[in-house]
């Protein structure tokens, strides 16, 4: 063994090391605390255009302006029969 496979094997040891603690940075930082006041109560129904579900939102999040996602896409709200 060389002193410059050594050097490789150090290097690609570093980077081995930086990228797999970038990666569980990521994963372990929780999202930010919900404050209680900005949960007001709501009753508003949407559909999934996929597959049909269908869910009816009775709490939501002022800071919230996107609909719940199903399927990977924005469901669509319908009205409440
Ligand atoms: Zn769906």
């Amino acid at each position: 063994m060389t002193l410059l496979n050594i050097i490789i094997a150090v290097a690609i040891g570093a980077a081995i090391w930086t990228a797999s603690m970038a990666v569980i940075r990521a994963v372990a930082n929780p999202p930010p605390a919900i404050d209680p006041d900005d949960v007001v109560e709501t009753r508003r129904r949407f559909r999934c255009s996929l597959c049909g579900t269908e869910v009816t939102m009775t709490a939501t999040n002022t800071t919230a302006t996107n609909p719940p996602r199903h399927c990977r896409e924005e469901m669509d709200e319908v009205p409440i029969t």
